[in-house]
């Protein structure tokens, strides 16, 4: 099954890219939920954090690495940012392409509400 970021890949759909190379690309959220919202993504269709295994790891690594690359050019790496991946239901994951969330461009908070 072909997700929508792996669509986004082959270029089958539309998407604002930032970066890409040879394991990983970046492109802007679709509904971005701060001034800087990308999703950084490896090209192989890992579903989520579980399904990766060691043969993942240097994709996985490029991850963070495009990460740091793409704070610096969107001028957020200086004042922080936040990277955040959502791991099914609990996690809140939605597309089940593992992705990497880079968030900045404006103080973002605590990392998660307390429990009322
Ligand atoms: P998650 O909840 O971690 O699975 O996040 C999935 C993210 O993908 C959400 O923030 C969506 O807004 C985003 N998204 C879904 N479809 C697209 C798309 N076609 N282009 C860019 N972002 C998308």
């Amino acid at each position: 099954m072909s997700s929508v970021f792996s669509k986004i890949i082959a270029r089958e759909l539309p998407a604002d890219i930032v970066y890409e190379d040879d394991l990983v690309i970046a492109f802007r959220d679709i509904a971005p939920l701060a001034p800087v919202h990308v999703l950084i993504v490896p090209k192989k269709e890992i579903p989520t954090v579980n399904d990766a295994s060691a043969a993942d790891e240097a994709a996985l690594g490029r991850m963070f690495l495009a990460a740091a690359k793409i704070a610096e050019a969107e001028g957020i790496a200086a004042d922080g940012y936040r990277l955040i991946v959502n791991t099914n239901t609990h996690g809140g994951q939605e597309v089940f392409h593992l992705h990497l969330h880079l968030l900045g461009g404006r103080a973002l908070g605590p990392m998660l509400a307390r429990k009322p």
